[in-house]
């Protein structure tokens, strides 16, 4: 879990592989952006819509739009290098 500027996390450091390090560092870019307490609200207050919309705690998290980048770019070691400002907001609505 990303609370910029922390990596919280059960596991040692050293055992944390590289997709999970990159997935948490797309987070910690998107709180700088909104500034920290603009990303909280807006993951909570997705995660709650889409909650509501689709009745699956996995769906909803999965299907929040800053989630949705962070999975899908994780693999990408390089994404932070060249991804565009505000991008979770290409990942809003699909599924
Ligand atoms: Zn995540």
């Amino acid at each position: 879990m990303a609370l910029f500027p922390f990596l919280i996390t059960k596991l040692p450091r050293t055992s944390l592989s590289q997709k999970y390090r990159n997935h948490e560092r797309i987070h910690f870019r998107q709180q700088l952006e909104l500034l920290l307490i603009g990303f909280y609200l807006l993951y909570a207050l997705e995660f709650l819509m889409n909650y509501l919309k689709l009745d699956d705690w996995t769906a909803a998290y999965r299907n929040i739009s800053f989630e949705r980048e962070a999975f899908t770019h994780e693999s990408n070691l390089k994404y932070l290098k060249n991804r565009k400002c505000f991008a979770q907001w290409r990942h809003v609505g699909r599924d």
